[in-house]
């Protein structure tokens, strides 16, 4: 009996625990459900742009959000009108943004930052497309820039420009695109020529976002002529406002993005330390793929959130303007083009959310990234012109925040690698998987 006891413990009860004697799981056997969360989505919540709003964020995020839009709506949508007449914003905006944490979030405290997460980040994305102030390069310095140097530098590279970086009282930028070489990175000229420890650099680059601001440039180079591919011989190097031979051209005049300030550079014999190399010679163009993903979801995530902001704005004009005796809200045609758009963001806001997530968690591929970025500048696009469109002829004039909106949106299928390279990326992988 008592061996019928023991064994009837040993069969049924005791593979229910573990060897600490607790209820052992059969999750093994099961579906884990996703912990339940009742944030709304976007499609359900009141407006697009509502805090407290995705299941990606949490409270944290909702506090985070709440400084953050506090940050653009006071200390950027009221000046950015005189930045766009002086092509650029201030040096003051930099520092208050770094005093307030909002440079760099992902940096670690003991480097100068708030050690925030990636979904932090892409806040401070977000909140920048919902002020419609297209202005501050913040985006490009934090996390195109910044991660470089955090994952590639040397000890004495991060403790020289991380903090500093931070603080917003160095102003970054990355120079890879020049005049004969934009898509075609591997097609790059600017040269640098080993001289005893030191390297001499020759060149120019073009269409630099932060380009006359920046304190420090990441400028990719080919160091070796003679490499099996031009991919194996370039290097980054890290190069400085004030070193002899470096200069920014004029400000470039575009057609939006008016008070970003995006311009030429020019490497004249540049003498550069060996200190200045950031990581190995001729591991650039590895450093810049693993990179570009990063740089291509950020760009994603602020087209989504200027469709929404676009979204909103229309909402209100339609049911503000009128015509025929009623809002043109009430027009049918109206209401099917709403309907369409906001199915359309939603979906959008949807993939993205999962790529933001994805990339939290260090899963977010390469070919994931430029569907994203490609599709989402091509939405934005669509978005924009069809909202306009609904403004009527006030859509075209600028103290319409659509207009703006417009204008600024065309470059996002251009720059971070155009939509056409993009879908040579994803065909790419494609054909290769089989
Ligand atoms: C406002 C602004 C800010 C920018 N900021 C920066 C910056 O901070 N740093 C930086 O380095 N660069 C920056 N750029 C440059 C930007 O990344 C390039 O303009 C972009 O990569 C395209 O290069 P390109 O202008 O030389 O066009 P090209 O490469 O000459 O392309 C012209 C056309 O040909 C198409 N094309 C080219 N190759 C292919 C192909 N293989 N298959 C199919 N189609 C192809 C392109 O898609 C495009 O439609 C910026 C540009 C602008 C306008």
């Amino acid at each position: 009996m008592t061996f019928l006891y023991y064994l009837f413990i040993y069969l049924f009860i005791s593979p229910l625990f573990n060897q600490v004697g607790q209820l052992r799981t059969i999750s093994h056997l099961q579906l884990r459900p996703a912990p339940p969360s009742n944030r709304p989505e976007t499609s359900s919540a009141k407006t697009l742009m509502d805090i407290g709003t995705r299941r990606i964020f949490n409270e944290d995020h909702d506090m985070f959000r709440e400084s953050v839009r506090r940050f653009w709506t006071e200390e950027v949508v009221p000046y950015h009108k005189e930045w766009e007449k002086a092509g650029m914003v201030s040096r003051e905006l930099w520092q208050k943004a770094g005093e307030q944490g909002l440079l760099g979030i992902l940096t670690p405290e003991e480097h100068g930052g708030i050690g925030g997460d990636l979904l932090s980040a892409a806040v401070m994305w977000e909140e920048q497309m919902y002020s419609n102030c297209s202005g501050p390069g913040f985006a490009l310095h934090s996390e195109i820039c910044m991660p470089y140097i955090s994952n590639y530098g040397s000890k004495e590279q991060i403790d020289r420009f991380i903090p500093q970086m931070a603080a917003g009282t160095c102003i970054g930028a990355i120079a890879m695109t020049e005049p004969g070489a934009g898509s075609d990175l591997q097609g790059v000229r600017t040269y640098a020529k080993k001289d005893g420890d030191d390297w001499i650099l020759n060149g120019n680059k073009v269409f630099i976002t932060n380009g006359c601001m920046a304190d420090m440039v990441i400028v990719v180079t080919v160091t070796n002529r003679e490499a099996k591919t031009a991919a194996h011989g370039i290097s980054l190097f890290l190069v400085e406002k004030g070193m002899p031979g470096f200069q920014a051209g004029k400000k470039l005049e575009k057609i939006g993005l008016m008070a970003q300030d995006t311009a030429e550079l020019f490497f004249e014999d540049v003498r550069l330390p060996a200190s200045a190399l950031l990581g190995q010679a001729n591991k650039g163009f590895y450093y810049l793929m693993n990179e570009l993903p990063q740089e291509r979801l950020l760009i994603a995530d602020m087209a989504i959130a200027s469709s929404e902001f676009m979204f909103e704005e229309t909402r209100n004009y339609v049911t503000q303007r009128k015509a025929f005796g009623k809002t043109i809200a009430h027009l049918q045609t109206v209401q099917h083009k709403l309907a369409e758009l906001k199915t359309e963001i939603c979906v959008g806001r949807s993939f993205l959310d999962n790529c933001l997530q994805l990339h939290a968690e260090k899963r977010l591929d390469s070919q994931t990234a430029s569907m994203a970025k490609y599709w989402a500048s091509d939405l934005q696009n669509s978005v924009a012109t069809r909202c306009l469109q609904l403004h009527g002829g006030w859509g075209y004039m600028w103290e319409y925040p659509i207009a703006k909106a417009f204008v600024d949106s065309r470059i996002q299928p251009i720059y971070g690698g155009t939509n056409e390279i993009m879908k040579e990326l994803i065909a790419r992988s494609i054909v290769s998987q089989k």
